[in-house]
C-alpha cells in the first residue's frame, strides 16, 4: 500500500479563499496583533508566515516586537492595552517567551474572547466542557484535514503521541468531542507500539523525528505527522518515510499540518471579531 498524502496545502488555500470572502464581507476592518518577544528565529519564521497570511486575506495585522530584554510587567501592560484597543480583535502571543517571563501570568492576561491561539484557561476550559470558543489552530487544523479526506473518526481507535496545552490535549479532545476512542501518550507511555498498532488514526505530536516507524502503524491507518523539526536536510516531521508503505493516508512534512495551522488562526480571527459584534455569543466573556 502507498499512502495518499493528505495536501494541507491545497485545503489551507481553500480556506484562506474562504477567509478572504468573509472579511471583504465584514462591516468593518479586522484587527489582529502579534507580539513577538526576542528575536528566536523559528518564532521570526512563524510570525513573519501568518503576517503574509493575514495580509493576503485582508485582516489588519500588527506586527510587535519588543526586546528579549522585556520585562514581564512591560508585556502585561502591552497585552492590557490591547485588550482595550477596539480596532484589535485578536491577540496573538508568540510562545516560548524569554525566560524570566511568567508564560501562565501573561497567557492569562489575554482577553479570552480575543485570544485567537486559544491558549487562555477559559478557552482550555470550554473546550473540556465540549462548548468550545476559540481553540488553537494546529488541532483544528488536524481535524479539518481527517475530515476533508473522510477519515470516519465515530468509534475509531485514535492514539495522541503527546499531550501538550497547544496541540496533544485539545486535538485528543476535538478526537473525543467526534465520538473517537483517544489514547493519549507521551514520553512516560511504557509500550509506544503497543498503543498505535492499535491505532485507526494517529496524530503525532511530538518533535522527535522518525519516532513513528512502518512497523508502529496499523496498515490503512491515517497518520497525521503534527511534528516538526529543523534539519540540515529541512524540516522533517515525527513520522519515519518507510510509514508511506504502510499507512491509508498521511501528511507530509512540510505541507501538511504546518499551512493548516496558519489557516486556522485567520478563521479563528474573523471568529473572534464576531464575538466582539455580538454576532456570535463567547459562552464566558
Ligand atoms: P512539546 O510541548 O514539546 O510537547 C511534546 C510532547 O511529546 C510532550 O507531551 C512529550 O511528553 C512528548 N514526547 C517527547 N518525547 C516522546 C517520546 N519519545 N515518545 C512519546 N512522547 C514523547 O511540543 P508541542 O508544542 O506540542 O509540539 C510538538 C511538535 O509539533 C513539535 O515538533 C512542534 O514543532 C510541532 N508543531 C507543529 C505545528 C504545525 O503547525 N505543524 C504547530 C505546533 C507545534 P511529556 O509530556 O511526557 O514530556
Amino acid at each position: 500500500m502507498t499512502a495518499t498524502l493528505m495536501d494541507g496545502k491545497a485545503l489551507a488555500a481553500r480556506i484562506r479563499a474562504e477567509v478572504a470572502r468573509e472579511v471583504a464581507a465584514f462591516p468593518r476592518p479586522i484587527g489582529l496583533a502579534t507580539v513577538l518577544v526576542g528575536d528566536d528565529p523559528a518564532s521570526e519564521v512563524y510570525i513573519r508566515l501568518k503576517h503574509k497570511a493575514s495580509l493576503e486575506v485582508g485582516i489588519e495585522a500588527r506586527d510587535l516586537r519588543l526586546p528579549a530584554s522585556t520585562s514581564e510587567e512591560e508585556l502585561l501592560s502591552l497585552v492590557a492595552e490591547l485588550n482595550a484597543d477596539d480596532a484589535i480583535d485578536g491577540i496573538l502571543v508568540q510562545l516560548p517567551l524569554p525566560g524570566g517571563i511568567d508564560e501562565g501570568r501573561v497567557i492569562n492576561a489575554i482577553d479570552p474572547a480575543k485570544d485567537v491561539d486559544g491558549i487562555h484557561p477559559v478557552n482550555g476550559g470550554l473546550l473540556l466542557a465540549g462548548t468550545p470558543a476559540h481553540v488553537p489552530g494546529t488541532p483544528l487544523g488536524v481535524l479539518e484535514l481527517l475530515d476533508e479526506y473522510g477519515v470516519e473518526l465515530r468509534g475509531a481507535n485514535a492514539v495522541v503521541i503527546g499531550r501538550s496545552n497547544i496541540v496533544g490535549k485539545p486535538v485528543a479532545l476535538l478526537l473525543l468531542h467526534r465520538h473517537a476512542t483517544v489514547t493519549i501518550c507521551h514520553s512516560r507511555t511504557r509500550d509506544l507500539a503497543a498503543e498505535t498498532l492499535r491505532a485507526d488514526v494517529i496524530v503525532a505530536a511530538v518533535g522527535v523525528p522518525g519516532l513513528v516507524k512502518a512497523e508502529m502503524v496499523k496498515a490503512g491507518a491515517a497518520v497525521i505527522d503534527v511534528g516538526i523539526t529543523r534539519t540540515e536536510a529541512g524540516l522533517v516531521g515525527d513520522v519515519a518515510p518507510d510509514v508511506a508503505a504502510r499507512a491509508g493516508l498521511l501528511t507530509p512534512v512540510p505541507g501538511g499540518v504546518g499551512p493548516m495551522t496558519i489557516a486556522m488562526l485567520l478563521k479563528s480571527t474573523v471568529r473572534a471579531a464576531r464575538y466582539r459584534r455580538k454576532e456570535l455569543a463567547h459562552p464566558v466573556t
